[in-house]
């Protein structure tokens, strides 16, 4: 059992603990720091602070940025980050809201210029399926403000169209420099996948992707990590070394999931946790 564990879901992400419970839980194993990291939220951090200071626990702030990359689950852990900024709260929100707030804004933009169209209705005509663009081109057609879907992207939502919505979405570059902009230390998050035979399957080819990565100001990588075994931390903190990156690790805690370990379960050097703080340190400066 370690003594600190620097990835862990509350209720602000997906996870099933509050952050006070979280933090309560990790209290009675006997941790001494713990990092919250939600996905795409930092709300979670400042009552898991709190908590914290009660019960004499470190908690490091800290969030989970999912990005965008075809075919693979790549996440970038922030460590240290400032929960207040304003941006990242922003980026994080509208990460959160996803294709439904993006349906509901082009809703709002289109009635704000009289071409009315109602969301619940977009909604509706998208069925089971993810909402999108189409979706709201078909609803301008019913409500008769276009007489084709053609006309609903040239006049109103296509790419330079005066409703359009971004989706907001990261490459995995610009959620580090996201990261280091808001004063954090960017971290890839369980770099390696197994195969369904336990075969290590990276998701990313790793020596070509991280001196990328770490141009747009990435510091480190999670080597820690439930079902990593001896082999696959090697292969990991060689990695680092060989690429000048920080290690850290966690369980990935969400609260319980069915075979899921607990806080603390897989093992962090503390000293991974101090060189971590020296980085932030160093960059702060
Ligand atoms: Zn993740
Ligand atoms: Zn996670």
């Amino acid at each position: 059992m370690g003594e600190a564990d620097l990835h862990c879901h509350t209720t602000a992400s997906d996870g099933t603990f509050s952050p006070e419970e979280l933090v309560a839980l990790a209290a009675r194993i006997g941790l001494k720091v713990i990092a919250v990291t939600d996905h795409d939220s930092v709300e979670g951090v400042a009552p898991a602070q709190a908590a914290g200071e009660r019960l004499g626990i470190e908690v490091i702030p800290g969030v989970e940025i999912n990005t965008d990359v075809p075919g693979a689950e790549v996440h970038i852990l922030g460590y240290f980050v400032d929960h207040s900024n304003a941006e990242l709260i922003e980026a994080t929100s509208r990460l959160r809201e996803g294709r439904v707030g993006r349906a509901k804004r082009m809703a709002e933009a289109l009635t704000a210029m009289g071409a009315p169209v109602d969301f619940r209705r977009i909604l509706e005509i998208a069925g089971e399926g993810a909402v999108g663009r189409p979706h709201v081109a078909k609803a301008l057609l019913e409500a008769g403000h276009v007489t084709s879907s053609s006309e609903a992207f040239s006049r109103y939502i296509g790419r330079d169209g005066p409703a359009y919505v971004e989706r907001q979405k990261f490459t995995a570059a610009q959620a580090c420099a996201l990261l280091r902009r808001a004063g954090g230390v960017p971290v890839l998050a369980h770099p390696v996948h197994y195969d369904r035979y336990g075969a290590i399957k990276g998701a990313l080819d790793l020596d070509s992707a991280l001196p990328a990565l770490k141009t747009e100001g990435l510091m480190g990588i999670e080597a820690y990590y439930p079902r990593y075994d001896a082999i696959t931390i090697e292969y990991l903190l060689g990695l680092a070394r060989r690429h000048g990156l920080l290690v850290t690790g966690g369980s990935d805690f969400h609260g319980g999931r069915p075979n899921e370990p607990d806080p603390g379960s897989v093992h962090v050097p503390m000293k991974a946790v101090r060189r971590l703080r020296a980085a932030w340190e160093q960059v702060q400066a």
